[in-house]
């Protein structure tokens, strides 16, 4: 089945097409990938994403006649969407911008997939909650994002639930990979430069190995191939709920074991109100993924 990928060069983006690559069983699955901006990822560590990958086309989502000219075109049998704007910070100020990727340009690619009757596959976030739960979120629980991101990711779900009946939502949280930007290669980097590192402590969620996601997506959409269609919102992420501090100090120690540090960093725990940022976080974003499980037969795994 000819899928095509949207957001190709992003970090689950990239993780999907290694999935492909490493999985025999996702043979069925052929990509057709798009990117925005950067046709000449990765830049750096995976030989065999580079050796194997067939050049992307330049598309932006929140162009609606390209995005349907790139349908009719390829004539793709399912759309999985990774592509975002994720810089939780930077959306601050620049709301235009995280509203005309995260909601437009979701809304484009579902009214486009109705049109042409396939399904899509939409990545979201644990973002469109507020955190105030003291147990983990259901997919049903109502979502109140408490920054720009979280709220133009939630317009983004509205439009696609709206918009195009052939759909999956998969809301996920705290993304870690070999690849593109994220916490555990930011945290493996400053631990090679400094003797100490400060880190948020009161923030709870579950960090969700990117790779572990990339292989639920494929196994969907070898289901869809086969004709499921069981559509509707569903979370997944990695089984272990820990703090920023938690996940830094597993990642630190992973590295130290991997002799990858020369010295081990002191971690020190700190409180949000010690790291003020332009974005508000939930305090606490833990999701229930049992859902996913009952519907798809996907279960969370370690990250
Ligand atoms: P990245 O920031 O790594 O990648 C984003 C991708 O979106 C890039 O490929 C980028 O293309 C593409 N993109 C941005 N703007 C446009 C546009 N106008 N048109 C087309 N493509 C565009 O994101 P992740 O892979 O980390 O995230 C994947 C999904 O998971 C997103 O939906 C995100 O909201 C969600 N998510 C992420 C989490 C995380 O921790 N990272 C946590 C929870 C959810 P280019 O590089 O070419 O500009």
């Amino acid at each position: 089945m000819k899928c095509w990928l949207v957001g190709a060069s992003g970090q689950l983006g990239q993780c999907l097409q290694q999935a492909l690559i490493d999985n025999q069983v996702f043979s069925s699955i052929d990509l057709v990938k798009s990117v925005h901006t950067n046709p000449d990822y990765p830049s750096s560590e995976s030989f065999s994403l580079k050796a194997s990958r067939t050049k992307p086309f330049k598309l932006d989502i929140t162009d609606f006649d390209a995005v349907k000219l790139f349908v009719l075109t390829h004539k793709p049998k399912l759309i999985i969407n990774t592509a975002a704007y994720t810089e939780v910070d930077n959306a601050e100020s620049n709301i235009d911008k995280a509203y005309n990727v995260n909601h437009k340009g979701a809304r484009n690619l579902a009214l486009v997939a109705n049109q042409s009757n396939i399904p899509i596959i939409h990545i979201s976030t644990d973002f469109v909650f507020d955190g105030q739960a003291t147990i983990p979120y259901l997919e049903a629980h109502s979502s109140r994002p408490i920054n720009v991101y979280g709220a133009s990711k939630r317009q983004g779900e509205l439009t696609i639930q709206q918009a195009c009946s052939q759909h999956v939502i998969i809301r996920t949280s705290w993304l870690i990979s070999e690849y593109g930007n994220n916490f555990a290669k930011t945290i493996i980097r400053l631990a090679q430069n400094r003797n100490e590192l400060r880190i948020v402590d009161d923030q709870i969620g579950c960090p969700t190995y990117a790779g572990n996601l990339a292989k639920a997506i494929l196994h969907m959409a070898a289901q869809i191939a086969l004709g499921k269609t069981t559509w509707g919102t569903f979370h997944y992420c990695g089984n272990v709920s820990t703090s920023w501090y938690g996940l830094a100090k597993a990642i630190v120690e992973e590295a130290s074991v991997q002799r990858k540090l020369l010295t081990v960093p002191i971690l020190q725990r700190i409180n949000t109100l010690d790291y003020p940022l332009p974005a508000k976080r939930p305090p606490y974003s833990v999701l229930d993924c049992q859902q996913i499980k009952i519907a798809w037969d996907i279960e969370a795994c370690d990250w």
